[in-house]
């Protein structure tokens, strides 16, 4: 019945499926959260806020619908609240006695409000601080159009709480409606539906977020932005200095979208469009629903570097439709996002470059887990009392995908796929923690003889860890054998990896002489990728190689990505006389940079 099952998907297509927020859940402890869900919870929230560029501030109002009594507990970190009201059927509010407590640095402040007896909605009315973590005003010189100021969120892990009072914890899932009002000459974007039409922009824009998805995934974007079509469900948000570049290099997102669906179900969030950021953008992308985030630093031009996207559209099931309960739990965002990311970019560019990938990215594992507490190369990572970025290494994203191909190698890859479709099937729309996830592997899978225990609770690769065999790679490494003895390299038809790997390979202590060649034969210090340039300027400046040093003050100066800059800042901090030169050259480009960036290097400076 081939025609009823198209008719059916076409309409599933048209009018995306209302999720309801489930209410018999039972929530596990998380330590990053003031949320007491088991007495109040937060169902669904309904923004009203004003984007103010001149004070860098947002003011405004969020009423939530609730279910509980008694009192409600939600998180806040430097917000300013002017007044709590309690309504029973949300029309008619009346004020409500609330405490702001004690400020934690990691946490924020709980807000505690007093429910008055037969209390369905709270509303609050506030205003952020300029300051505010998940917030990132960039003055018009910070854009690629130059020409207008731009506004970004990043609320991942527990940032939301910065610009909006809620309970934010990734266990609690909300709804959320939005009204969001700024100069009329700007086009807002959230993770929610968004328009197309940005040729008319009107100041004043309505969304809706019908699924239920953790507060982590709230986000909105502000700018003078364009929009761009690539196929049915997809296109692509940008300034329009970057729209060309964008487009073309993420033309394949839906037949990427096409092929994860293939792999593992339905797409359940209508559309997938992709934000290309100003450079300033903090991380690599982030899953924002309907609405990823992406650094333009992948736009190298030849689509060397879009496994980040394939990445992003991979956490569609990975991460916003199963969440993580809580932080310590982030590996199961994170595996399974980069083992279904090796996935889909094997279906688009064959297994010869997705193993490549892999191996590339196991290595940089490797040299992370090496500098690594005992306690932090486990996947499950006790996060209390701590910072949760301190559990962003790469130990939930790759060794979780090891662990999961380690088994896909037991069971075979049929019944691993049927496995992982009925795992995001199962838990759709929920937020689960590693103990749910062992005890259902368990049940699928009772065969399964790897001791997934030592995976999850102990330091370091098992004895299991498949080997990954990426014949591009070795080519690569004959040739750096050939390079060390003086031999002329074979380099034709090498890809962007096979460099990145080739620059990684070669001895850590090179001389100028073997600098300057290198640049002329290979012109690294030109290059327009983003990972290479980067691999190259970190050998720069260990090795003092001078002709680099233009390349490396504009490179720090135009991009804001952690990933890039925080370790060539720490480089830079390895002598006195470097440190000096750091910190003069991050006093000048800190407004550049996000503050979550800004904070990262600023550490580094401290030790
Ligand atoms: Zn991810």
């Amino acid at each position: 019945m081939r025609f009823l099952v198209g008719v059916a998907l076409l309409l599933a297509g048209c009018a995306p499926k209302i999720e309801e927020v489930k209410t018999n859940v039972t929530f596990a402890e998380d330590v990053h959260s003031y949320a007491k869900p088991a007495e109040a919870r937060v169902l669904h929230s309904e923004l009203d806020l004003k984007v103010d560029f001149e004070k860098k501030i947002l003011e405004g109002s969020v009423v939530h619908k609730i279910d509980g009594k008694g009192r409600i507990v939600l998180d806040t970190k430097d917000l300013h609240i002017d007044k709590v009201e309690a309504s029973a059927d949300g029309q008619k509010f009346d004020s409500a006695r609330f405490a702001l407590g004690q400020t934690d640095k990691i946490l924020g402040a709980p807000l505690e409000v007093t429910l008055p007896e037969g209390t369905k909605f709270i509303k609050i009315t506030y205003a952020t601080s300029p300051s505010a973590v998940a917030l990132q005003w960039l003055e018009a010189s910070q854009t690629a159009g130059k020409k207008s100021p731009y506004l970004y969120t990043q609320g991942q892990p527990i940032y939301t709480r910065s610009w909006i009072p809620l309970q934010d914890s990734p266990g609690i899932r909300i709804t959320y409606r939005a009204r969001i009002h700024t100069q009329p000459n700007f086009f807002a974007l959230m993770s929610a539906n968004n328009d197309q039409r940005t040729s008319v922009p009107s100041g004043d824009y309505s969304f809706d977020m019908t699924q239920p998805i953790p507060p982590y995934l709230i986000a909105l974007a502000v700018g003078e932005l364009q929009f761009r079509m690539i196929g049915a469900r997809t296109g692509v948000y940008t300034e329009k200095a970057m729209l060309d570049a964008s487009a073309k290099e993420f033309e394949d997102l839906d037949q990427m979208v096409s092929e994860a669906e293939r792999l593992y179900g339905t797409y359940r969030w209508d559309r997938h469009d992709v934000l290309v950021l100003p450079p300033s953008f903090p991380i690599g992308g982030m899953e924002n629903p309907r609405l990823t985030f992406a650094t333009p630093t992948i736009l190298a031009g030849d689509k060397s570097l879009v496994s980040l996207i394939s990445h992003e559209l991979a956490h569609s099931w990975s991460g916003n439709l199963v969440t993580n309960a809580t932080w310590s739990d982030f590996w199961l965002n994170e595996g399974f996002t980069v083992y279904v990311e090796r996935r889909i970019q094997e279906q688009l560019y064959g297994k010869q470059r997705s193993e490549m990938e892999f191996a590339i990215e196991i290595a940089e594992l490797k040299a992370e887990m090496a500098k690594l507490e005992p306690k932090d190369q486990h996947l499950f990572v006790n996060l209390k009392g701590r910072d949760p970025e301190e559990g962003v290494t790469l130990v939930p994203y790759v060794k979780g995908a090891l662990m999961l191909r380690a088994i896909e190698e037991e069971v075979g890859r049929e019944k691993w796929d049927g496995f992982i479709r009925g795992y995001f099937e199962k838990f759709a729309f929920t937020s689960i923690t590693t103990a749910m996830f062992e005890s259902y592997l368990k049940e699928k899978l009772p065969e399964l003889k790897l001791n997934v225990k030592e995976w999850i609770y102990q330091p370091g690769l098992p004895a299991s860890t498949p080997k990954i065999d990426a014949y591009l790679l070795k080519v690569v490494d004959d040739q750096l054998a050939s390079w060390k003895k003086g031999e002329a390299l074979d380099t034709k038809e090498w890809v962007a990896q096979q460099w990145l790997h080739f620059l990684r390979g070669l001895p850590q202590d090179l001389t100028v002489a073997q600098m300057t060649k290198l640049d002329q034969e290979f012109k690294f210090t030109q290059s327009k990728n983003s990972e290479l340039l980067d691999a190259w300027l970190l050998l720069s400046v260990r090795n003092k190689y001078a002709p680099a040093q233009a390349a490396l003050e504009n490179f720090l100066s135009r991009v804001g990505r952690q990933k890039f800059i925080k370790p060539l800042y720490a480089e830079m901090a390895k002598t006195p006389e470097g440190k000096v030169k750091a910190k003069a050259l991050f006093a000048k480009n800190k407004a550049n940079y996000h503050p979550i960036s800004a904070a990262a290097v600023e550490a580094l400076f401290a030790k």
